[in-house]
C-alpha cells in the first residue's frame, strides 16, 4: 500500500542515514495542539496516549552509549471530540537536572556510557542513573514512568511536570527496583472480577529474587509475595494468566568484574548462552499456593512477551525470541549497525503442560517483528489478533521495524500497513472503540519516524482493516527519538 508519509522511491526499504537521524537527541520540550492532520481523528476517541522513551542521545554534547541510557521524556496525546493536544517534558530526575546543571555526563549508565575521566574516575562507581525512560503507566491516580532497575517517578498527567520519586505509598523502599513492564488483568478471579495491575521487580544476585506486586484501581496493594530463583537472572518482561505470573529467566552469565573495575557498564557484563536452555517460571499468583513450576526450552533470548492463556492443562505463551544477541560492546557505535548481520526477532508459541512438564514451540512468524499488543481486554486470555510492528519484507533477517503487522492467530492470516521507506514505527497500542463488539474493533496507534522529514507523526489505523488508509496521520512539529512502551489511559486530564 501506499501512504502520504513514503514519499520517497528507493531500492532498499530503507535508508540508514534518514534511520540514523531518529537518534537525534530532541532537547526541547513541546505543547500545542496538533493541527496538521491528514484524515479525520475519531470524535468518539477520548482519552490521553502516553509514551516513554530517550529524549536526549547526548549530554551537552557527549554522546551516549547506548539509546537505553538516554534520560526518559515522556510524550503525551490528549484527544477529545474529535481534536488533539500535544505535550512532551523530560522526566525531571536528580541526574538529569544535576548534569543538565554541570553541562557534562555526571553519572555511568547501564549500558556502557561512562564518566570522563577515564578508567579512575569510573571504578568501584555502582550508583545507577535512574533514567526513567522505558515504560509509563496512569493507575491508582498516579501518572509514573518507569525504570526496571530503580523506583518510579511520578509525574502530573495533565502538565507532565516530575512531582519525584514515588514509592507507592510506602510499598517500596528507596533503591528498590519496579519493572517497567506491568500488565493490567482486566477481571482479576482473587477480587471479584475486578481489573488489578501487576508487576514485579528483580533481586539479581547467584540466586535471584522476584517479588511479585499486584495492585487495586485505587493504587492500594492487594497482594506481595517474593520467591528465590536459582540462577542470575535479566528479565525485562513477563506476562500473567488468571493463575500465573510467568518468567523467561533468559540463559545468561554475568561477569560483573569490568563494571566493578569501571570499564563497562553493567549491561555489557551480561552474555548470552545459546547453547543453554532457558528456564520459564510459573509462580501463582495466588499467594497462598507457594508451588513454583519451572519448565526448560531452547527459546534464544527474550525480551518482551505478548499473552499468555491457560487451555485446557497448558499454558500457551506467544513471545518475541533473538536466536542470538549481540553483547553491547564498548568502542562501538550503536547507529553504525549492520541489519543483515543480526538475528530477528521472531514471534513464537510455546506450549508448557503442566501434567508433564514438557514445552512445545512452534513459530508463528519468521519476518523481524517487536513491540507485540493485542486488546487489553483479552491479558491472559485466549485471543486472535496480535498486532506488532514488524520489517515491511520478510527477509529472515533483522531490519528496521517500518511496519505495523495484523496476525489473526486463529486463521494464519496477516494485514501489513508499511510505512516504508522513510518511516520508523514504534510499539503500537490497541484502544478498542467505545461499545465495539469484535476483539479487532479498535485503534492502533503508533508513533512514526518520518526520515524524510526529520518529525515524527503519530498514525491511528483501523484494527479491524489494518491495511486500509490510516483512520488519521497527526503531524508533529519536530521530531521525537525512537521510543520504548507507552500506555493508553481512558482519562483526559486537560
Ligand atoms: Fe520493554
Amino acid at each position: 500500500m501506499t501512504n502520504t508519509i513514503a514519499t520517497q522511491t528507493n531500492s532498499q526499504p530503507y535508508n540508514l542515514e534518514e534511520w540514523k537521524r531518529g537518534y537525534d537527541s530532541q532537547p526541547n520540550e513541546y505543547e500545542y495542539e496538533i493541527t496538521e492532520i491528514e484524515g479525520k481523528i475519531p470524535v468518539e476517541l477520548s482519552g490521553t496516549l502516553f509514551r516513554n522513551g530517550p529524549g536526549l542521545l547526548d549530554i551537552a554534547g557527549e554522546p551516549i552509549h547506548h539509546p537505553f541510557d538516554g534520560d526518559g521524556m515522556i510524550s503525551a496525546f490528549y484527544f477529545k471530540d474529535g481534536q488533539a493536544y500535544f505535550r512532551s517534558r523530560f522526566v525531571q530526575t536528580e541526574a538529569f537536572v544535576k548534569e543538565q546543571d554541570a553541562g557534562q555526563i555526571l553519572h555511568r549508565g547501564v549500558f556502557g556510557t561512562q564518566k570522563p575521566g577515564g578508567l579512575f574516575n569510573n571504578i568501584f562507581d555502582l550508583k545507577l542513573k535512574n533514567i526513567a525512560n522505558t515504560g509509563v503507566i496512569y493507575w491508582g491516580g498516579k501518572l509514573l514512568a518507569l525504570w526496571e532497575a530503580a523506583e518510579p517517578h511520578r509525574l502530573d498527567p495533565q502538565t507532565l511536570e516530575t512531582i519525584g520519586i514515588d514509592y507507592l505509598d510506602g510499598v517500596l523502599s528507596p533503591g528498590d527496583a519496579f519493572s517497567a513492564h506491568p500488565w493490567i488483568d482486566p477481571s482479576c478471579k482473587f477480587d471479584d472480577g475486578a481489573p488489578c495491575l501487576v508487576n514485579f521487580r528483580v533481586d539479581p544476585g547467584l540466586s535471584s529474587k522476584i517479588t511479585l506486586f499486584e495492585f487495586a484501581p485505587d493504587g492500594q496493594l492487594l497482594r506481595r509475595h517474593a520467591h528465590s530463583i536459582p540462577g542470575f537472572s535479566f528479565i525485562h518482561d513477563f506476562i500473567i494468566t488468571p493463575d500465573y505470573a510467568i518468567f523467561f529467566q533468559n540463559p545468561v552469565n554475568f561477569n560483573p568484574l569490568p563494571f566493578l573495575l569501571g570499564m563497562r557498564g553493567a549491561g555489557e557484563c551480561v552474555e548470552f548462552q545459546p547453547q543453554k536452555p532457558t528456564k520459564v517460571i510459573l509462580i501463582p499468583r495466588d499467594p497462598n499456593n507457594q508451588e513454583i513450576k519451572t519448565f526448560r526450552v531452547e527459546s534464544g533470548f527474550v525480551f518482551h512477551h505478548a499473552n499468555a492463556f491457560e487451555q485446557n492443562n497448558c499454558i500457551v505463551i506467544d513471545s518475541i525470541a533473538y536466536q542470538s544477541l549481540p553483547q553491547v560492546q564498548p568502542n562501538t557505535n550503536y547507529k553504525e549497525v549492520n541489519f543483515d548481520n543480526l538475528d530477528p526477532g521472531q514471534l513464537w508459541r510455546f506450549k508448557l503442560n503442566l501434567e508433564d512438564g514438557t514445552v512445545a514451540r512452534e513459530m508463528l512468524e519468521s519476518r523481524c517483528c517487536e513491540f507485540p499488543t493485542h486488546n487489553p481486554s483479552l491479558v491472559g486470555r485466549e485471543y486472535r489478533y496480535l498486532y506488532i510492528g514488524a520489517a515491511p519484507n520478510d527477509t529472515g533477517r533483522n531490519a528496521p521495524l517500518q511496519a505495523i503487522l495484523k496476525l489473526d492467530l486463529e486463521t494464519g492470516a496477516r494485514e501489513l500497513h508499511s510505512f516504508a521507506p522513510s518511516g520508523y514505527v514504534s510499539e503500537p497500542i490497541f484502544v478498542p472503540k467505545p461499545n465495539g463488539e469484535e476483539e479487532d474493533a479498535g485503534w492502533v496507534m503508533t508513533l512514526i519516524y518520518d526520515g524524510s522529514k526529520h518529525r515524527s507523526t503519530l498514525a491511528i489505523l483501523d484494527g479491524e482493516n489494518l491495511a486500509g488508509e490510516a483512520i488519521a496521520l497527526l503531524h508533529l512539529k519536530h521530531h521525537i527519538p525512537y521510543g520504548l512502551h507507552g500506555s493508553w489511559c481512558d482519562e483526559v486530564f486537560s
